[in-house]
């Protein structure tokens, strides 16, 4: 990634603005109230009539303490009883999704998310999968994953998850400097990482996962340097960088940051330390997949690229394309059939909505040709960083914009009007993006993040 050495400071003031980070498009951010129970149950019941497989996403929002960069939707108790509960709620939507689909659909993928999904106890986590199983046919689910909190996960519970044929498995680290872990109210050391991440490949978890933040509260090029340092030393398969994303108006904790007068990168800081990162991980011999995430040349994900067999979904990426991605839990996403579905974001309203009998779907979106053509441009753009000239032919009012990126050097055309991104422009693959994107103009970009 030789080009991000350089980016003159005006250039870098254009780009460092709020943007999504397509994990869908259209993004959650347009998802509206013309998508409730009856348009998701519809769209289950023809991607049922199919017999196609599905992919599942279950959230579990719990964690017990709140580190405060959380973007996610969360809910902090130490409650007893907090999980079965959810469990119960859990098992009547599975109910109502099974019987929407009119199948014991088969299962390709399972993704467990959060929240702290090892929040279950190991009963707790059996009874998850007899539940799903009893609805939804595991047996031939070729990748099951699930995020670890490697500050309360115990080798017990990767045990439980092992026999139950979890698979995959991705540890939040963040950052490993204890200044920025008292900031950011996150302490955890390298060693427990360790012990549990080799806990994990002896129990024969693959494709290992590590989540990194830059632009933390007190992070330095020094200390993030050894945080690099250590987290190559684990040499997990695959490594995600995720820019932190400042949105003290939707996350009110992060607001405590500036209140205590702890220190946030700026975008040139942030942009230093994306350099040391991708840099760190190219001598350690990862390859950048594709905007905030790398993984080691002999990692499916990796083969997935070279064969342009990559995809991405609300998880990040992922080398199977899967015909639906039905999502369970409150707030999680589905996209059945053309149709975006999210479920809803309050633990109270996702349980009245399923008490009353009701899928709780609150809102999502139903695609139109318009939002198809411009997501495999989006796609494109995030899998393998080229676009075939055929998927851009729709989009010749985009080309002005298209062009003033490539003179800034984000992109560049090929001969037969393919469009590649460049080595800068990987690092601002949402800039490029978000040309494609029809409903930014009309959306209030402070919800997003910052690209940089
Ligand atoms: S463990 Fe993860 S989901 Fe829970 S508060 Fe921390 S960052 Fe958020």
């Amino acid at each position: 990634m030789t080009g991000l050495q350089h980016v003159p400071p005006d250039l870098l003031e254009r780009l460092a603005r709020p943007g999504p980070r397509y994990t869908s498009y259209p993004t959650a951010a347009v998802f509206d109230g013309s998508i409730g129970p009856a348009e998701h149950a519809a769209a289950l019941a023809r991607h049922g009539a199919t017999g196609a497989p599905v992919s599942l996403y279950v959230h579990l929002p719990f964690c017990r303490t709140l580190c405060f960069y959380c973007a996610c939707n969360v809910i902090i108790t130490r409650r007893p009883g907090a999980a079965e509960d959810y469990l119960d709620l859990l098992e009547r939507e599975a109910d109502l999704v099974a019987g929407a689909l009119g199948r014991r659909a088969r299962v390709t993928q399972l993704h467990l998310g959060g929240g702290t999904p090892t929040y279950l106890t190991p009963a707790e986590l059996r009874r998850l999968h007899g539940l799903l199983s009893a609805r939804f046919d595991l047996s031939a689910a070729e990748e099951m994953a699930v995020e670890v909190d490697p500050r309360s996960t115990t080798v017990e519970q990767l045990e439980t998850l092992a026999r139950l044929g979890w698979n995959r498995a991705s540890f939040g680290v963040q950052d490993f400097d204890p200044d920025v872990q008292r900031a950011i109210h996150r302490v955890q050391s390298v060693e427990q990482t360790r012990a549990l991440v080799e806990a994990a490949r002896r129990l024969g978890f693959r494709g290992i996962n590590v989540d990194l933040i830059y632009g933390l509260p007190r992070q330095r090029p020094e200390t993030f340097a050894r945080t690099l340092e250590a987290v190559v030393g684990l040499r997990p398969d695959r490594l995600a960088l995720y820019s932190y994303a400042h949105v003290p108006w939707m996350r009110p904790a992060q607001a405590r940051f500036e209140r205590k007068g702890t220190r946030l990168p700026g975008a040139d800081e942030k942009l230093a330390l994306l350099q040391q990162a991708v840099r760190a991980f190219a001598a350690a011999g990862y390859q950048h997949l594709g905007m905030d995430h790398f993984a080691l040349p002999d990692d499916e994900l990796t083969l997935a690229l070279e064969r342009g067999a990559l995809h991405r979904n609300f998880q990040g990426y992922t080398v199977r394309r899967a015909d639906a991605l039905v999502g369970l839990g409150v707030s999680a996403i589905s996209e059945v059939s053309g149709v975006f579905a999210q479920g809803e974001k309050d633990l109270p309203a996702y349980a009245a909505a399923l008490e009353a009998g009701r899928l709780p779907v609150a809102r999502g979106r139903a695609l139109t040709a318009d939002d198809e053509a411009r997501r495999r441009v989006i796609l494109a753009l995030m899998t393998g960083g080229a676009v075939p000239a055929a998927l851009l032919a729709p989009f010749a009012a985009e080309r002005p914009a298209l062009d003033a990126l490539a003179q800034d050097g984000l992109v560049r055309w090929h001969p037969g009007g393919d469009l590649h991104v460049t080595p800068l422009g990987r690092a601002f693959v949402r800039n490029v993006a978000m040309v494609f994107d029809a409903y930014l103009p009309d959306r209030p970009v402070g919800r997003f993040s910052q690209t940089v």
